[in-house]
């Protein structure tokens, strides 16, 4: 999309901030080389932009939940090591080998079938990266299978048919600082690393960072940090600060146009269930975005947006397509510019205040805005 997208709205997606973020998370991580994840349509902000501009600002990974995702990146022309690691049975294992994707394995089956696999290529070398569960308690092998499936790796290197080039794991709590769970999950890694070391792995890259760990838990950085969502410029948590406390810039701006401005006089109800009601004669303004495009449902009556230089919250329900405002007696021109959330610069809310708003994190605030809404790229020089 450029910037004669349809008006109705628009997610502007500023790549020179995604660079910029990219470079601090650099240096916050200088020993580290840096994997930029891009699960999820990187966040919702388009993986195949995001991925171009990450590897040019100097990632040197890409990382994926879905093999189907790793080979769409490929399939775009990017290049740079790409991992992806959420498989199940039957995946497109030869696929992702002869696409030289690595492959994270978090258990024996999934190991089989990328030897498998590896043996249906014509004896093409996989790369798998051995998944550890050092308490999370979801995907990666538990402390008492590790054994039989760094075993079994081994086996498989020896035949030439894969090559073991990481070991990893995947933290429970990083965005709460202080957690109990962090030093211990470290030390089971530790543990599980020196176990598999100890019988003949060499992994080119150990690593175990996500975005708040890289941010704040230097000693968790090991060869590589994997960051998604501090590279679209959102804090991970509250408790770590703002976006701006950590030097990250958002990269998202979502904004609207005004579809209608009109009087209406005082005990008004507005949208389903009226459950807002004019407490005087004002106007209203509506907003043509609504769940349909990612806008939470539960942001109704609480959901900030700026429209002529104020913040207005939702007033009512958020609908499936469009959701009202009171203007408190503005008239600002049908067409005017709402923006929903952006950096913050000019005043607008962000990503941040809108998961408050709804009570969730401001992941599932730009990750879940829809396909509806065209993504216009800016700063891509
Ligand atoms: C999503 C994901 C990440 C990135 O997490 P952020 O908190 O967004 O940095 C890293 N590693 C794995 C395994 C993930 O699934």
């Amino acid at each position: 999309m450029n910037e004669t997208a349809p008006a109705r709205a628009r997610a502007e997606i500023d790549l020179a901030a995604l660079v910029a973020n990219v470079g601090t998370l650099r240096a916050y991580a200088p020993a580290a080389a840096l994997m930029a994840v891009v699960k999820s349509d990187a966040y919702g902000h388009g993986a195949v932009p995001c991925a171009r501009a990450a590897l040019g600002a100097g990632a040197s990974w890409l990382g994926t939940a879905t093999p189907e995702e790793a080979l769409a990146l490929r399939e775009a022309g990017l290049g740079g090591r790409i991992m992806c690691w959420l498989w199940t049975p039957g995946g497109p294992w030869r696929e992702a080998i002869e696409a030289d994707v690595d492959l994270g394995v978090s258990g024996l089956w999934a190991l089989r079938e990328a030897i498998q696999a590896a043996r249906a290529a014509g004896g093409r070398t996989a790369r798998v990266q051995l998944k550890a569960d050092t308490g999370l308690g979801r995907n990666g092998c538990q402390p008492r299978d590790w054994p039989e499936l760094v075993a079994e790796a081994l086996r498989a290197e020896a035949e030439g048919l894969i090559r073991v080039t990481g070991l990893w794991s995947h933290f429970a709590c990083a965005d709460e600082p202080g957690h109990p769970s962090i030093g211990a999950q470290l030390t089971a890694f530790r543990e599980m690393v020196a176990y598999a070391e100890g019988q003949g792995v060499r992994p080119e890259v150990r690593h175990i960072a996500n975005s708040p760990a890289t941010l704040t838990l230097p000693e968790t950085h090991f060869d590589l940090v994997r960051t998604g969502i501090a590279t679209y410029g959102i804090s991970p948590a509250p408790a770590l600060g703002t976006a701006a406390d950590l030097g990250l810039r958002p990269v998202m701006t979502l904004s609207a146009s005004l579809a209608l401005v009109k009087r209406v006089p005082a005990g008004h109800g507005v949208s389903y269930g009226h459950h807002y009601v004019t407490p005087g004669d004002t106007t209203l303004g509506l907003v043509p975005v609504g769940y349909a495009d990612g806008i939470p449902r539960h942001a109704s009556g609480t959901g900030p947006v700026l429209v002529g230089g104020k913040w207005r919250t939702v007033a009512g329900r958020v609908a499936m397509d469009q959701f009202a405002v009171d203007l408190g007696g503005d008239q600002p021109a049908v067409g005017e510019r709402v923006v929903l959330f952006g950096p913050g610069d000019e005043g607008e809310p962000t990503a941040e205040d809108w998961a408050r708003a709804a009570g969730t994190i401001a992941y599932e605030i730009v990750t879940r805005i829809g396909t509806r809404v065209p993504r216009v790229y800016v700063n891509s020089e």
